[in-house]
Protein backbone atom coordinates (compact mmCIF):
# COMPACT_ATOMS: atom_id res chain seq x y z
CA UNK A 1 0.00 0.00 0.00
CA UNK A 2 1.19 3.18 -1.02
CA UNK A 3 2.12 5.55 2.28
CA UNK A 4 1.52 9.64 2.09
CA UNK A 5 3.39 10.21 5.43
CA UNK A 6 7.07 10.75 5.84
CA UNK A 7 7.42 8.42 8.94
CA UNK A 8 4.76 6.86 11.35
CA UNK A 9 4.77 9.67 13.69
CA UNK A 10 3.11 11.56 11.19
CA UNK A 11 0.69 8.95 9.88
CA UNK A 12 -0.30 9.41 13.62
CA UNK A 13 -2.22 12.90 12.62
CA UNK A 14 -5.37 13.25 11.74
CA UNK A 15 -7.34 16.11 10.56
CA UNK A 16 -8.25 18.33 13.91
CA UNK A 17 -11.05 16.65 15.91
CA UNK A 18 -12.69 20.25 15.93
CA UNK A 19 -12.97 20.34 11.73
CA UNK A 20 -14.25 16.68 12.14
CA UNK A 21 -17.23 17.16 14.28
CA UNK A 22 -18.04 20.14 12.73
CA UNK A 23 -17.72 18.45 9.69
CA UNK A 24 -19.70 15.67 10.87
CA UNK A 25 -22.79 18.59 11.92
CA UNK A 26 -22.67 19.75 9.21
CA UNK A 27 -23.27 16.62 7.59
CA UNK A 28 -26.20 15.64 9.40
CA UNK A 29 -27.82 18.79 8.74
CA UNK A 30 -27.62 18.64 5.25
CA UNK A 31 -29.28 15.31 5.73
CA UNK A 32 -32.12 17.16 7.68
CA UNK A 33 -31.39 16.75 11.11
CA UNK A 34 -32.02 19.96 13.19
CA UNK A 35 -27.98 20.33 15.18
CA UNK A 36 -27.05 22.47 16.89
CA UNK A 37 -23.16 22.79 16.14
CA UNK A 38 -20.47 24.70 18.70
CA UNK A 39 -17.59 23.11 18.52
CA UNK A 40 -15.59 26.00 16.31
CA UNK A 41 -13.82 29.48 18.05
CA UNK A 42 -14.87 31.88 15.17
CA UNK A 43 -16.90 34.55 15.82
CA UNK A 44 -20.22 34.83 14.26
CA UNK A 45 -19.53 38.22 13.70
CA UNK A 46 -19.01 39.87 9.99
CA UNK A 47 -15.93 40.85 9.07
CA UNK A 48 -16.16 45.22 9.64
CA UNK A 49 -17.49 46.67 6.39
CA UNK A 50 -14.33 48.93 6.24
CA UNK A 51 -12.11 46.32 5.97
CA UNK A 52 -13.76 44.44 3.27
CA UNK A 53 -13.38 47.45 1.64
CA UNK A 54 -9.52 48.00 2.15
CA UNK A 55 -9.62 44.50 0.48
CA UNK A 56 -11.75 45.63 -2.09
CA UNK A 57 -9.61 48.60 -2.62
CA UNK A 58 -6.49 46.50 -2.52
CA UNK A 59 -7.57 44.12 -5.38
CA UNK A 60 -8.87 47.36 -7.63
CA UNK A 61 -5.00 48.92 -7.14
CA UNK A 62 -3.36 46.07 -8.48
CA UNK A 63 -1.92 44.22 -5.30
CA UNK A 64 -2.18 40.89 -6.84
CA UNK A 65 1.24 40.27 -7.00
CA UNK A 66 3.43 38.12 -4.58
CA UNK A 67 3.82 39.83 -1.24
CA UNK A 68 6.80 39.89 0.49
CA UNK A 69 7.98 37.06 1.98
CA UNK A 70 7.86 38.12 5.57
CA UNK A 71 4.87 40.79 5.10
CA UNK A 72 4.12 43.38 3.27
CA UNK A 73 6.21 46.72 4.59
CA UNK A 74 3.44 48.62 5.76
CA UNK A 75 1.55 45.71 8.17
CA UNK A 76 4.90 44.77 9.40
CA UNK A 77 5.58 48.31 10.32
CA UNK A 78 2.03 48.58 11.78
CA UNK A 79 2.50 45.38 14.18
CA UNK A 80 5.84 46.86 14.85
CA UNK A 81 4.63 49.78 16.08
CA UNK A 82 2.20 48.24 18.03
CA UNK A 83 4.79 46.07 20.05
CA UNK A 84 7.43 48.78 20.54
CA UNK A 85 9.78 46.35 17.82
CA UNK A 86 11.25 46.83 15.08
CA UNK A 87 9.96 45.73 11.52
CA UNK A 88 13.09 43.09 11.50
CA UNK A 89 11.08 41.49 14.57
CA UNK A 90 8.07 41.01 12.74
CA UNK A 91 6.51 37.96 10.24
CA UNK A 92 3.32 37.84 8.77
CA UNK A 93 1.90 34.64 8.47
CA UNK A 94 -1.26 32.02 6.79
CA UNK A 95 -2.96 32.66 10.01
CA UNK A 96 -1.65 32.20 13.68
CA UNK A 97 -1.24 28.39 12.89
CA UNK A 98 1.90 29.16 10.54
CA UNK A 99 3.60 31.06 13.09
CA UNK A 100 3.49 27.95 15.39
CA UNK A 101 4.68 25.47 12.35
CA UNK A 102 7.28 28.03 11.13
CA UNK A 103 8.56 28.44 14.30
CA UNK A 104 8.49 24.13 14.99
CA UNK A 105 10.35 23.65 11.22
CA UNK A 106 12.55 26.33 11.93
CA UNK A 107 14.11 25.30 15.17
CA UNK A 108 13.08 21.66 15.66
CA UNK A 109 15.68 19.07 15.26
CA UNK A 110 15.15 15.42 16.30
CA UNK A 111 14.49 14.71 20.05
CA UNK A 112 14.08 18.16 21.19
CA UNK A 113 11.25 18.36 23.26
CA UNK A 114 8.34 20.92 23.40
CA UNK A 115 6.39 21.51 27.06
CA UNK A 116 2.81 22.18 26.68
CA UNK A 117 0.91 22.38 29.76
CA UNK A 118 -3.27 20.62 28.80
CA UNK A 119 -5.51 21.45 28.01
CA UNK A 120 -3.87 23.32 24.91
CA UNK A 121 -4.99 24.15 21.35
CA UNK A 122 -5.43 21.35 19.55
CA UNK A 123 -2.55 21.54 16.64
CA UNK A 124 -0.03 22.56 19.39
CA UNK A 125 1.23 18.70 19.61
CA UNK A 126 0.93 17.74 15.97
CA UNK A 127 2.76 21.08 14.60
CA UNK A 128 5.78 19.48 17.31
CA UNK A 129 5.31 16.11 16.44
CA UNK A 130 5.09 17.33 12.15
CA UNK A 131 8.45 19.08 12.82
CA UNK A 132 10.09 15.96 14.12
CA UNK A 133 10.02 17.38 17.73
CA UNK A 134 8.59 15.67 20.81
CA UNK A 135 5.63 17.20 22.93
CA UNK A 136 5.73 16.93 26.61
CA UNK A 137 1.99 17.85 27.94
CA UNK A 138 1.68 18.14 31.49
CA UNK A 139 -1.53 18.16 32.58
CA UNK A 140 -3.18 21.34 34.37
CA UNK A 141 -6.75 20.43 35.82
CA UNK A 142 -9.10 22.84 37.13
CA UNK A 143 -7.92 22.42 40.56
CA UNK A 144 -4.77 24.68 39.13
CA UNK A 145 -6.97 27.19 36.92
CA UNK A 146 -5.57 24.98 34.12
CA UNK A 147 -2.13 26.75 34.71
CA UNK A 148 1.35 25.73 34.66
CA UNK A 149 3.15 26.37 37.78
CA UNK A 150 6.85 26.86 38.29
CA UNK A 151 7.29 23.74 39.82
CA UNK A 152 5.98 21.44 37.31
CA UNK A 153 7.60 23.57 34.90
CA UNK A 154 11.01 22.98 36.46
CA UNK A 155 10.27 19.24 36.91
CA UNK A 156 9.87 18.87 33.03
CA UNK A 157 12.91 20.36 31.83
CA UNK A 158 15.39 18.65 30.35
CA UNK A 159 18.73 19.23 28.18
CA UNK A 160 16.47 18.67 25.32
CA UNK A 161 13.91 21.07 26.17
CA UNK A 162 13.45 23.97 23.53
CA UNK A 163 10.19 25.49 23.79
CA UNK A 164 7.41 26.18 25.90
CA UNK A 165 4.08 26.98 24.47
CA UNK A 166 2.07 28.83 26.25
CA UNK A 167 -1.39 30.43 25.63
CA UNK A 168 -3.00 33.15 27.60
CA UNK A 169 -6.11 33.36 27.37
CA UNK A 170 -6.10 29.78 26.56
CA UNK A 171 -8.60 27.89 24.01
CA UNK A 172 -10.02 25.82 25.43
CA UNK A 173 -10.06 27.03 28.91
CA UNK A 174 -10.25 30.67 28.75
CA UNK A 175 -7.36 30.95 31.57
CA UNK A 176 -5.12 33.99 31.62
CA UNK A 177 -1.34 34.16 33.57
CA UNK A 178 -1.33 36.66 35.88
CA UNK A 179 1.49 39.29 36.34
CA UNK A 180 2.59 36.97 39.23
CA UNK A 181 2.36 33.90 37.28
CA UNK A 182 4.47 34.86 34.70
CA UNK A 183 7.07 35.69 36.68
CA UNK A 184 7.16 32.53 38.88
CA UNK A 185 7.43 30.75 35.38
CA UNK A 186 10.10 33.34 34.03
CA UNK A 187 12.08 32.78 37.32
CA UNK A 188 12.44 28.89 36.20
CA UNK A 189 13.45 29.84 32.83
CA UNK A 190 15.96 31.99 33.67
CA UNK A 191 18.19 29.16 34.64
CA UNK A 192 17.36 27.38 31.53
CA UNK A 193 18.87 29.48 28.48
CA UNK A 194 18.06 26.68 26.04
CA UNK A 195 14.25 27.19 26.70
CA UNK A 196 12.73 29.42 24.18
CA UNK A 197 9.16 30.64 25.10
CA UNK A 198 6.22 30.71 22.52
CA UNK A 199 3.24 32.84 23.76
CA UNK A 200 0.12 32.52 21.88
CA UNK A 201 -1.84 36.11 22.54
CA UNK A 202 -4.33 35.82 19.89
CA UNK A 203 -7.59 36.20 22.33
CA UNK A 204 -5.44 39.08 23.28
CA UNK A 205 -8.67 41.21 23.07
CA UNK A 206 -11.19 38.72 24.60
CA UNK A 207 -10.27 39.03 28.20
CA UNK A 208 -12.52 39.42 30.59
CA UNK A 209 -10.27 40.00 33.48
CA UNK A 210 -7.05 42.24 32.82
CA UNK A 211 -4.86 40.71 29.94
CA UNK A 212 -0.43 40.79 30.90
CA UNK A 213 1.51 40.33 27.70
CA UNK A 214 4.02 38.04 28.45
CA UNK A 215 7.23 40.08 27.47
CA UNK A 216 5.43 42.79 30.03
CA UNK A 217 5.88 40.53 32.98
CA UNK A 218 9.11 39.11 31.70
CA UNK A 219 11.28 41.36 29.72
CA UNK A 220 14.39 40.02 30.79
CA UNK A 221 12.94 36.65 28.40
CA UNK A 222 12.46 39.03 25.70
CA UNK A 223 15.29 38.22 23.37
CA UNK A 224 13.66 34.69 23.71
CA UNK A 225 10.21 34.80 23.15
CA UNK A 226 8.08 34.19 19.70
CA UNK A 227 4.59 36.31 20.74
CA UNK A 228 2.31 35.32 18.75
CA UNK A 229 -1.16 36.87 17.67
CA UNK A 230 -3.43 37.28 14.63
CA UNK A 231 -6.41 39.42 13.32
CA UNK A 232 -8.66 36.07 13.09
CA UNK A 233 -10.72 35.77 15.89
CA UNK A 234 -10.39 39.65 17.56
CA UNK A 235 -11.62 41.08 13.90
CA UNK A 236 -13.98 38.14 13.03
CA UNK A 237 -11.35 37.41 10.42
CA UNK A 238 -10.99 33.54 10.25
CA UNK A 239 -11.10 33.12 6.86
CA UNK A 240 -8.64 35.93 6.01
CA UNK A 241 -5.99 33.39 6.93
CA UNK A 242 -3.66 36.52 8.52
CA UNK A 243 -1.59 36.15 11.63
CA UNK A 244 2.32 36.98 12.49
CA UNK A 245 5.29 36.49 14.59
CA UNK A 246 6.94 38.68 16.80
CA UNK A 247 10.45 37.87 18.00
CA UNK A 248 14.14 37.85 18.04
CA UNK A 249 15.55 38.86 14.42
CA UNK A 250 17.30 35.83 14.05
CA UNK A 251 14.36 33.50 14.37
CA UNK A 252 11.93 35.79 12.41
CA UNK A 253 14.58 34.95 9.45
CA UNK A 254 14.85 31.57 10.18
CA UNK A 255 10.99 31.42 9.89
CA UNK A 256 10.93 33.73 6.59
CA UNK A 257 13.28 31.20 5.03
CA UNK A 258 10.43 28.19 5.95
CA UNK A 259 7.90 30.27 4.84
CA UNK A 260 9.19 31.27 1.56
CA UNK A 261 9.85 27.63 0.45
CA UNK A 262 5.87 26.74 1.80
CA UNK A 263 3.97 29.42 1.11
CA UNK A 264 5.86 32.56 -0.10
CA UNK A 265 4.02 34.32 2.52
CA UNK A 266 0.29 35.21 3.41
CA UNK A 267 -2.24 36.76 0.64
CA UNK A 268 -1.40 40.57 -0.47
CA UNK A 269 -5.07 41.60 0.03
CA UNK A 270 -5.63 40.09 2.92
CA UNK A 271 -2.67 41.65 3.99
CA UNK A 272 -4.10 45.06 2.99
CA UNK A 273 -7.43 44.17 5.04
CA UNK A 274 -5.73 43.01 8.05
CA UNK A 275 -4.50 46.69 8.27
CA UNK A 276 -7.20 48.33 8.16
CA UNK A 277 -8.79 46.31 11.15
CA UNK A 278 -5.50 46.95 13.23
CA UNK A 279 -5.05 51.12 12.23
CA UNK A 280 -8.93 51.44 11.76
CA UNK A 281 -11.79 51.90 14.86
CA UNK A 282 -11.51 49.77 17.70
CA UNK A 283 -14.31 50.47 19.59
CA UNK A 284 -15.61 47.09 17.81
CA UNK A 285 -13.27 45.46 20.30
CA UNK A 286 -15.05 46.44 22.88
CA UNK A 287 -18.51 45.97 21.79
CA UNK A 288 -17.54 42.40 20.94
CA UNK A 289 -16.36 41.35 24.17
CA UNK A 290 -18.95 42.84 26.17
CA UNK A 291 -21.26 40.46 23.88
CA UNK A 292 -19.08 37.47 24.67
CA UNK A 293 -18.84 38.12 28.04
CA UNK A 294 -22.83 38.06 28.51
CA UNK A 295 -22.55 35.05 26.39
CA UNK A 296 -20.08 33.49 28.61
CA UNK A 297 -22.49 33.82 31.85
CA UNK A 298 -25.59 32.55 30.28
CA UNK A 299 -22.89 29.46 29.24
CA UNK A 300 -21.21 28.96 32.68
CA UNK A 301 -25.11 29.13 34.56
CA UNK A 302 -26.67 26.79 32.19
CA UNK A 303 -23.57 24.00 32.30
CA UNK A 304 -23.99 24.38 36.05
CA UNK A 305 -27.76 23.47 36.37
CA UNK A 306 -27.03 20.03 34.56
CA UNK A 307 -26.78 17.11 36.18
CA UNK A 308 -22.95 15.61 36.26
CA UNK A 309 -21.73 18.70 35.07
CA UNK A 310 -19.02 21.80 36.81
CA UNK A 311 -18.37 24.29 34.53
CA UNK A 312 -15.48 26.72 36.02
CA UNK A 313 -15.62 30.54 34.82
CA UNK A 314 -13.41 31.39 31.84
CA UNK A 315 -11.35 34.30 32.05
CA UNK A 316 -10.65 35.28 28.52
CA UNK A 317 -11.49 33.35 25.21
CA UNK A 318 -15.39 32.34 24.17
CA UNK A 319 -14.99 28.64 24.89
CA UNK A 320 -16.26 27.05 28.69
CA UNK A 321 -14.25 23.70 29.52
CA UNK A 322 -16.51 22.29 31.51
CA UNK A 323 -15.46 19.08 33.60
CA UNK A 324 -17.74 16.37 32.67
CA UNK A 325 -16.48 13.49 34.56
CA UNK A 326 -19.10 13.05 36.79
CA UNK A 327 -22.07 12.36 34.14
CA UNK A 328 -19.33 10.27 32.21
CA UNK A 329 -19.09 7.82 35.08
CA UNK A 330 -23.01 8.48 36.14
CA UNK A 331 -24.50 7.59 32.85
CA UNK A 332 -22.17 4.46 31.68
CA UNK A 333 -20.01 6.28 29.17
CA UNK A 334 -16.40 5.12 28.44
CA UNK A 335 -14.97 8.21 27.80
CA UNK A 336 -15.76 12.11 27.24
CA UNK A 337 -15.49 11.26 23.27
CA UNK A 338 -18.11 8.58 23.90
CA UNK A 339 -20.39 11.19 25.78
CA UNK A 340 -19.86 13.89 23.05
CA UNK A 341 -21.26 11.12 20.43
CA UNK A 342 -24.10 10.34 21.97
CA UNK A 343 -24.71 13.90 22.88
CA UNK A 344 -24.44 14.33 19.19
CA UNK A 345 -26.64 11.36 17.90
CA UNK A 346 -29.38 11.89 21.13
CA UNK A 347 -29.91 15.73 21.40
CA UNK A 348 -28.16 17.16 18.03
CA UNK A 349 -25.42 18.99 20.13
CA UNK A 350 -21.80 18.72 18.64
CA UNK A 351 -19.53 19.71 21.28
CA UNK A 352 -15.93 18.45 21.56
CA UNK A 353 -14.27 15.89 23.79
CA UNK A 354 -11.28 16.96 26.56
CA UNK A 355 -9.25 14.71 24.93
CA UNK A 356 -8.50 16.55 21.78
CA UNK A 357 -7.32 19.65 23.75
CA UNK A 358 -4.96 16.59 25.96
CA UNK A 359 -7.35 16.39 29.06
CA UNK A 360 -9.89 13.62 28.86
CA UNK A 361 -12.92 14.02 31.24
CA UNK A 362 -14.07 17.80 29.24
CA UNK A 363 -15.69 19.27 26.56
CA UNK A 364 -14.82 22.47 24.96
CA UNK A 365 -17.94 24.05 24.21
CA UNK A 366 -17.45 27.38 22.10
CA UNK A 367 -20.18 30.58 22.61
CA UNK A 368 -18.67 32.05 19.29
CA UNK A 369 -22.33 30.97 17.88
CA UNK A 370 -25.62 33.16 18.01
CA UNK A 371 -27.73 33.55 21.20
CA UNK A 372 -30.71 31.25 19.87
CA UNK A 373 -28.07 28.24 19.18
CA UNK A 374 -26.77 28.96 22.70
CA UNK A 375 -30.03 28.45 24.21
CA UNK A 376 -31.25 25.70 22.30
CA UNK A 377 -27.84 23.33 22.54
CA UNK A 378 -27.99 24.16 26.70
CA UNK A 379 -31.69 23.02 26.59
CA UNK A 380 -31.02 19.86 24.35
CA UNK A 381 -28.22 19.34 26.93
CA UNK A 382 -29.80 19.87 29.89
CA UNK A 383 -32.80 17.13 28.71
CA UNK A 384 -30.41 14.68 27.68
CA UNK A 385 -28.02 14.39 30.24
CA UNK A 386 -31.12 14.48 32.94
CA UNK A 387 -32.58 11.36 30.99
CA UNK A 388 -29.67 9.40 30.95
CA UNK A 389 -28.15 10.45 34.41
CA UNK A 390 -31.83 9.70 36.19
CA UNK A 391 -31.71 5.76 34.63
N1 LIG B 1 -3.81 29.79 18.49
C1 LIG B 1 -4.93 29.48 19.16
C2 LIG B 1 -4.87 29.35 20.64
C3 LIG B 1 -6.14 29.28 18.49
O1 LIG B 1 -7.25 28.98 19.17
C4 LIG B 1 -6.16 29.37 17.08
C5 LIG B 1 -7.39 29.10 16.32
O2 LIG B 1 -8.32 28.48 16.77
C6 LIG B 1 -4.97 29.71 16.43
C7 LIG B 1 -3.81 29.90 17.16
C8 LIG B 1 -4.90 29.82 14.93
O3 LIG B 1 -5.38 31.01 14.46
P1 LIG B 1 -5.53 31.25 12.90
O4 LIG B 1 -6.92 30.87 12.54
O5 LIG B 1 -5.25 32.72 12.72
O6 LIG B 1 -4.54 30.41 12.19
Amino acid sequence: MTRFTRATRISAIEISEIMQLTEKAAGLKVAGRDVVALTTGEPDFPTPDHVVEAAHQAALAGKTKYPATLGTAELRAAIAAANGVTAAEVIVTTGAKQVLANAMLASLDPGHEVIMPAPFWTSYADIVLMAGGTPVILPCGADLGFKLSPEALEAAITPQTRWLMLNSPSNPSGAIYSAAEIKGLAEVLARHPQVWVLSDEIYEHLSYVPFVPFTMAAPALKDRTLVVNGVSKSYAMTGWRIGWGVGPAELIKAMGAVQGQITSGACSIAQAAALAALTGDQALLDERRAVMLARRDRMVAGLNAMPGVTCPVPDGAFYVFPDLSEAIEKGGFASDAELCAWLLDEAGVAIVPGRAFGLPGHARISFAYAETDLIKGLRRMHAALETRLAV
